[in-house]
């Protein structure tokens, strides 16, 4: 381990996935995951970070700079590497940890899922996309594929024996997607069409790893209608294939065109022509029009997949930094600042650097809880065998998977920026690999429905669901809480973050009353903000769960620098960061609305 080398800070998710959430109990008793004891989910994650950083890591550097390439036929080159690394990973079961095991998915429950993500992300974002992706079409595949074709299907990609992608993005249909243009046309042969259009920014739109591939694609029948409602999704293969998967044809999905990107250049991202240069066919995924639902039913996973990509960014930047504090010596400690021969230092023991490892420290540790609680919270919405506790744990996802998907990307790249700080000019040079880190890290933001979408999708719906039905939920359950904190020494601590729910509590209140006077501009301009305070809020929350359960354990056994971290978190958090998220949420109600003023922004002066 070291400033420039992959790490991963294990000992910290163990915390999380078995001190702090106790996800063994949690899933006992759901009968797929009957052998994932405590022993079986740390083996996993130990296997797991091997082999990301035997087959992941050491292609990193080498992929952002090779990047990849596209010949006249549409067929692309990944860097070098990159197809050893993705045959490693299926071999091993890893392109999709999470898929059923019965059609080659590792079988693992969602919070050991996020944490992989997180390892693998870290180690390499652009080539960890690839299986990504796979796994999410491969899921879409195995619930909504025409009966036929569902497992087999399924199978090819869950096993990394094909790939898969998600084609929705075209040049005039972005954040949009309703605008979408590309079109379908039945063929004779039912359920199967012939598609035409132009879609962009397709990752894995082609590699060189497997021997098919499988375009999800949404395109729109003759007479839909208008807007998201009229969407049908298609399963668009490039080599077409018969009911036993034996490979025929090229299909005309072609590559016309690869982006050149400012990060994660081993990842292709590809403008997929349909039908441009020869006859493109495929067969509809679920029923006529059900595109967007369908697509609804995976956006809670592929958002927070995203969001996983945000932490790792962010996990494995604060390690390089953390790392290089500790190696690089310059200047004398702040008391010898006029004694010209005092020792030279590392510069961890300025206090400026502490400072903003501490920031990073908060963030990583704090989102890493979020987002693994999310992820059991997922698993126990999807599993559990209780319905009242299922529908919960459903509330709870619905409303923090937008909170997560911006927080983790925005404080994510924040703290991969910071640690660049921290290493002084050599961060800024490729010696270190946290300039890449940054580049790579910066479209997690847009990516997945942009961070300002995720903030209308917080402020529009789901604050609005059942009468604000979700956000009360997590403001009793973040009490709860922080009445545990308080029991546990934490009472100062936890006041000010109650405090801070009810500032919260407030600003919504605000916003809503804006919105019931129909002004919807002025209310969805307060989205991003109130979107970040709320998520400082919980990440706070966090802070007072971890420090609770830090607590406990060192009255239990003592303490070590581990656990005592934890419990300056907290104080960090109160202290430095939590005031940010008050300022911005007292800022909301106070009812300026200047940018929205028709003076502005015009090229006319
Ligand atoms: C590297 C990369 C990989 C990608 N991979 C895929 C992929 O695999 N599959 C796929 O389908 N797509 C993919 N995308 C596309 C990506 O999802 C889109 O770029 C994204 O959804 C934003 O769309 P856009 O680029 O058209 O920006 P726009 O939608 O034009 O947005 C521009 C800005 O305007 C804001 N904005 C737009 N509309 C609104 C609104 N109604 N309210 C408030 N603000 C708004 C946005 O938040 C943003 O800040 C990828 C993109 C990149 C760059």
């Amino acid at each position: 381990m070291s400033s420039t080398q992959f790490s991963f800070d294990l000992d910290d998710a163990r915390f999380v996935l078995f001190e702090q959430l106790d996800i063994v109990r949690h899933l006992a008793g759901i009968d797929k995951f009957a052998d994932f004891d405590r022993d079986v989910c740390a083996a996993t994650l130990e296997e797991g970070l091997r082999v990301a950083q035997e087959h992941l890591a050491p292609v990193n550097a080498n992929g952002d700079r090779q990047g990849c390439k596209v010949d006249a036929d549409g067929n692309v080159t990944t860097p070098a590497g990159f197809r050893e690394a993705w045959q490693a990973l299926a071999a091993g079961g890893w392109v999709a940890p999470h898929g059923d095991p019965e059609l080659g998915g590792g079988g693992v429950p969602g919070p050991i899922h996020m944490a992989l993500v997180e390892i693998f992300s870290g180690a390499n974002q652009a080539l960890s996309m690839y299986p990504g992706l796979t796994a999410g079409a491969g899921r879409v595949i195995q619930h909504f594929a025409p009966q036929h074709l569902r497992q087999k299907v399924a199978a090819k990609l869950l096993s990394g024996q094909w790939g898969g992608t998600m084609c929705l993005t075209e040049a005039g249909a972005g954040s949009s997607v309703g605008d979408n243009r590309a079109r379908a046309l039945p063929t004779d042969v039912e359920g199967v069409y012939t598609l035409e259009g132009e879609k962009i920014f397709i990752s894995g739109g082609d590699q060189d790893f497997t021997e098919n591939i499988v375009h999800l694609v949404l395109a729109k029948t003759p007479n839909a209608p208008e807007g998201t409602k009229g969407l049908s999704l298609f399963m668009v293969p490039k080599f077409w294939f018969d009911d036993d998967l034996s490979l025929g044809e090229r299909n005309g999905a072609h590559v016309l065109r690869i982006e050149h990107k400012m990060g994660i250049n081993g990842s292709s991202t590809c403008v997929l022509g349909l039908g441009s240069r020869s006859p493109c066919r495929g067969w509809l995924i679920g029923t006529e029009f059900s595109g967007i639902e369908i697509m609804f039913h995976m956006m809670n996973e592929a958002r927070m997949g995203v969001a996983l990509q945000g932490l790792a960014t962010g996990s494995s930047a604060y390690q390089y930094a953390l790392h290089y504090a500790n190696e690089r010596i310059q200047g004398s400690a702040l008391k010898d600042l006029k004694a010209p021969n005092a020792p030279r230092i590392a510069i961890v023991g300025h206090p400026d650097v502490r400072r903003m490892l501490m920031t990073q420290k908060c963030w990583v540790e704090t989102l890493r809880s979020l987002l693994y609680r999310l992820g059991l919270r997922l698993q126990l919405a999807e599993s559990s065998n209780d319905e009242a506790a299922k529908k919960k744990h459903r509330a709870y996802v619905e409303l923090m998977v937008p909170v997560a998907k911006a927080a983790a990307t925005d404080r994510g790249f924040e703290v991969a920026v910071s640690a660049v700080q921290v290493f002084g000019g050599y961060g800024y040079t490729q010696d270190f690999p946290v300039e890449q880190v940054v580049r790579d890290g910066k479209i997690q933001s847009i990516y997945e429905g942009t961070n300002g979408i995720q903030a209308l999708d917080l402020l529009g719906r789901k604050m609005r669901q059942d009468n604000g039905a979700l956000f009360i939920g997590w403001m009793q359950e973040a009490q709860g809480i922080l009445a545990t904190a308080k029991k546990n020494g934490f009472e100062k601590q936890s006041e000010s973050i109650s405090k801070a729910i009810a500032t919260l509590g407030q600003s919504a209140m605000h916003i809503a009353g804006i919105g019931r006077a129909r002004d919807i501009d002025g209310a969805m301009v307060h989205a991003v903000p109130f979107l970040e305070a709320f998520a400082t809020v919980a990440l706070a929350v966090e802070a007072a769960d971890q420090a609770s359960v830090a607590k406990v354990a060192i009255d239990a056994s003592g303490e070590t620098n581990r656990l005592r971290g934890k419990l300056l978190n907290l104080d960090y958090f109160v202290g430095a960061l939590l005031p940010h998220a008050i300022a911005t949420a007292k800022s909301i109600t106070s009812g300026d609305r200047s940018c929205l003023d028709p003076a502005l922004f015009s090229l006319e002066h």
